[in-house]
């Protein structure tokens, strides 16, 4: 592989996968195995479509130096913690939080061995093609407004995406982020609190950045940056801009205290308001999305008993109806 590196360093411009092939003597399969075994040791490589791999200009590394150089941020990220590989980076910052670390803490990952999902579902995080990381927040609010967060979080993510690739991302209420109807992002928060008080909340966010394939099962559902924009994007510019962007709309929203100045854009970019939905939660149940409230709830009229409810996004989960 170390070969191909060569290659690409020879070049100033994009050489294709065959010529690289044709120059070691190699298949094109053998090429791309290549090239994902160097971006697994950090190295960034550009896939345009139909113009072939570029070493990235500067050649910027995915690790703790690279990641920290030209970060604009006052606090979001800050220290940030690199791991080449660990179960989840939300176990690393849940551990720093307890030892009394600071708000904006971050840890990233090259990979993950036990990513998860809500409700402990499997989250996908191999090495080498996406953002897997963990913040850490201490807001002085009460947990109540913990779900508007959530919103918040989703909004600031997929703003930084379309700023980075210039594609459209939408939001499927709470925060999951998708671009043409497929999932590109999760975001899952963790709360450690009392009744009245936040001790801390662990933000954990998921960007599938440079994936070309998905396994079994995730194929329909699933997709990444590369996948919709036709090339490969800068995992390091990626999380810059989303530390950038959240810590914008996180002190927007402390200082405010309300959703309120955001809830406009975030609409925008809802996907299910007017859509019907089947709400999973201690109660099934289909209904019509009405709206996202002030307060960032989701407001549906069921489609059994006709009455008008709210729903919280802590304890429930909504589907598309007709695909369970
Ligand atoms: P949801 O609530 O929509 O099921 P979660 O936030 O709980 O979603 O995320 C877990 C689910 O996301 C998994 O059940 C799986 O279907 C899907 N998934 C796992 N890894 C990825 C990935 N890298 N990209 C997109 N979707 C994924």
């Amino acid at each position: 592989m170390y070969r191909i590196l060569d290659i690409l360093k020879g070049e100033t411009g994009y050489i294709s996968g065959e010529e690289i092939g044709r120059k070691l003597d190699i298949s094109r399969a053998a090429v791309w195995k290549g090239i994902s075994r160097l971006r697994q040791e950090g190295y960034e490589i550009e896939a345009v479509t139909n113009k072939g791999y570029r070493l990235a200009p500067y050649e910027t590394m995915y690790n703790q130096k690279e990641l920290e150089s030209g970060l604009k941020t006052k606090y979001m990220g800050r220290p940030l913690l690199f791991f080449h590989e660990t179960d989840t980076t939300s176990n690393r910052i849940r551990e720093f939080a307890l030892e009394g670390g600071a708000e904006g803490a971050l840890a990233v990952a090259e990979s993950q061995t036990a990513g998860r999902g809500r409700r402990g579902r499997h989250w996908e995080a191999p090495a080498g093609t996406g953002v897997w990381m963990s913040l850490l927040l201490r807001p002085k609010m009460e947990p109540a407004s913990a779900p508007a967060l959530t919103l918040l979080a989703g909004l600031a993510v997929a703003e930084a995406l379309e700023e980075v690739t210039g594609l459209s991302m939408e939001i499927k209420w709470p925060n999951d982020i998708l671009c043409n109807g497929k999932k590109i992002v999760g975001i899952l928060m963790e709360m450690d609190c009392e009744m009245q008080e936040v001790h801390f909340i662990v933000l954990g966010i998921g960007v599938n950045v440079n994936m070309a394939e998905f396994p079994e099962g995730l194929r329909e559902k699933a997709t990444s940056l590369y996948l919709e924009g036709g090339r490969t994007y800068s995992r390091r510019q990626t999380v810059h801009s989303i530390l950038e962007r959240f810590e914008e709309l996180y002190d927007a929203f402390l200082q405010s205290g309300s959703f309120v100045p955001f809830r406009k854009r975030y609409r925008e970019k809802c996907v299910n308001i007017g859509r019907e939905v089947r709400v999973l939660g201690r109660e099934e149940f289909p209904a019509v999305v009405l709206d996202v409230t002030p307060e960032g709830e989701l407001l549906v009229r069921r489609l059994d008993t006709g009455r008008e409810e709210v729903v919280f996004s802590g304890e429930v989960s909504i589907r598309k109806e007709g695909t369970g």
